[in-house]
């Protein structure tokens, strides 16, 4: 296995974990780019937003249900940012879709 989140998933890397469910593993993420920045992933491997389809979307609709559950934890009470890089444009480093949680502040208005 190559996938540092599948083997952060397996628990075979340490991580800060925020949240687990079945399908879902969320923590911090090790170079925070805002107060709060936690990283929500699948346990599924999909490699990118750009590589859902329907037969693994239930994937992505988990993550979905857990964000609010994993902003609850993290306080976020004032609203929070919601990204996802895709490929070598967007910046994708960890090829294991992901979705950014970033607040604790006001977040600067552009985004790029
Ligand atoms: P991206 O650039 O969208 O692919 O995001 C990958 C994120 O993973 C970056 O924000 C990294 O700081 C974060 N990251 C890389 N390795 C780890 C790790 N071992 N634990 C937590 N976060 C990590
Ligand atoms: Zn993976």
């Amino acid at each position: 296995m190559d996938c540092l989140f599948c083997r952060i998933i397996a628990g075979e890397i340490p991580s800060s974990k925020v949240y687990e469910d079945e399908n879902v593993y969320a923590f911090r993420d090790i170079n925070p780019q805002a107060p709060v920045h936690v990283l929500v992933v699948p346990k599924a491997h999909i490699e990118s937003a750009d590589a859902v389809a329907s037969n693994n979307s239930d994937a992505v609709k988990a993550v979905f249900e857990a964000i609010p559950k994993v902003a609850a934890e993290c306080g976020l009470t004032n609203g929070y940012r919601v990204i996802t890089n895709i490929g070598e444009d967007g910046c994708q480093s960890v090829k294991h879709i992901h979705f950014h949680v970033l607040g604790g502040k006001k977040l600067p208005e552009n985004m790029g």
